[in-house]
């Protein structure tokens, strides 16, 4: 274990703060250190394992495929994107699908897609205002979009054309629209930046405006999207119909790509030549996104997430009275976070996994669990025993 952690250590950047376990293999919910050591796995690859570790039908999905046609380019038309692209079409209220490889070129997708028809129809208006504490990525859009001066401040300067206003608040939205606005942009709920739910409104409330002053509704479903939530995305909940929706994380059950879905008046705006990328619609990453839908929609996954999400809740709402420093939920689905009354996540992620669970500390004083959407009841009870136990060590110093 260690020899391998020094070679990351000598080799590679070092732009992560890596937990220090070297995982070797997983199955499920499960997953095991090169020591033997197992572990319940609540981070699920940052929302990525909607369907577990090593899921036999996304796995039997690429081995068939990579003896198949692992890539081809765009230059040619191939079945798998194809057959992705109306799965999704089919399954949400958007009508068109551009394929890319990860979340922030989703982003970046949308981005200039929204300004290739402020370009078009509204007179060259490019502005986009997005949300304080949004997350939509690393790339220089993507990161422009994402409201975190710590994420950007040694970056600078930043792309143009993006404003940040205060989350949950329709009116700063309003105040913040100009001639030159094309588009809102935001996270159904916001993941990391600390798992921050809306007040009940206010995508709609936003919507309504968009719709009166003709601006895009653009979704960041990348967290929230597959299932997640307790609805294939988050937006079915809320009642509203975005004209552009990202997905990625869980689209592909642990295989990198990323998705842009839109309106067919709006995806008309994209000509050949105007964006592309080699990578994307890779036969390899949609054979193994139809697994994961096919799996997903075949199983009512969503409803499973949204179960065992309130079996989740139940649990952590009732810590709040046996288990001092813990303050509150939030999340929905099995997108959760549990509050903590001082900046102890990082202790408690640590007590977590030397007792066989992994979490994240979305916040210095917030736990983040994103399970698969296939966890037992019974992974939920354990894991739920484990945190009460690692947070009770930690609040009362032994860590
Ligand atoms: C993870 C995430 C992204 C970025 O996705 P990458 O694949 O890491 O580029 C963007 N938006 C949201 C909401 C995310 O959770």
């Amino acid at each position: 274990m260690q020899s391998i952690i020094d070679d990351d250590q000598r080799y590679l950047f070092q732009n992560y703060g890596r937990q220090p376990i070297v995982i070797e293999r997983g199955e499920g919910t499960r997953c095991w250190d090169t020591g033997g050591n197992e572990y319940l796995d609540f981070v699920g690859g940052l929302a990525v394992n909607v369907l577990g570790h090593a899921p036999k039908v996304v796995a039997d999905a690429v081995a068939e495929q990579s003896r198949t046609l692992i890539h081809m380019s765009n230059l040619y038309y191939t079945k798998p994107m194809v057959e992705l692209a109306k799965l999704l079409v089919e399954n949400s209220t958007l009508d068109r699908v551009l394929f890319v490889n990860s979340g922030a070129e989703a982003i970046e997708g949308a981005i200039k897609l929204a300004r290739r028809w402020g370009h078009d129809e509204r007179d060259g208006a490019y502005e986009i205002i997005a949300a304080h504490d949004g997350f939509h990525g690393r790339t220089m859009g993507s990161l422009a979009a994402t409201g975190n001066e710590r994420y950007q401040e040694p970056f600078q300067p930043m792309v143009p054309g993006f404003t940040h206003v205060q989350w949950d608040d329709v009116e700063a939205i309003k105040s913040a629209t100009t001639d030159k606005t094309v588009a809102v942009l935001l996270e159904p709920i916001q993941g990391e930046g600390g798992v921050n739910m809306p007040s009940e409104g206010y995508l709609a409330a936003v919507e309504a405006w968009c719709r009166e002053k003709n601006l895009l509704l653009i979704l960041d479903e990348i967290q929230t999207g597959n299932g997640r939530t307790g609805t294939l995305f988050a937006y079915e909940q809320e009642g509203v119909s975005p004209d552009i929706v990202c997905i990625a994380k869980g689209l592909a059950g642990g295989v990198p790509i990323g998705a842009v879905l839109a309106s067919d008046a709006l995806a008309r705006h994209m000509i050949p030549g105007d964006h592309g990328t080699t990578f994307g619609a890779n036969p390899l990453a949609c054979a193994a996104g139809i697994a994961t839908m096919r799996h997903i929609i075949d199983n009512n996954l969503p409803a499973t997430a949204a179960e065992r999400g309130n079996q989740l809740a139940a649990r952590l709402n009732a810590m709040e009275d046996s288990v001092p420093g813990v303050t509150g939920v939030r999340g929905r689905g099995l997108l959760v976070a549990l509050g903590l009354s001082s900046d102890v996540a990082p202790q408690v992620v640590a007590a977590c996994r030397e007792r066989g669970l992994l979490v994240n500390n979305v916040r210095p004083n917030a736990v983040r669990l994103m399970p698969p959407l296939t966890v037992s009841e019974q992974e939920i009870d354990r894991a739920c025993d484990i945190l009460a136990e690692a947070i009770t060590a930690v609040t009362e110093g032994g860590g």
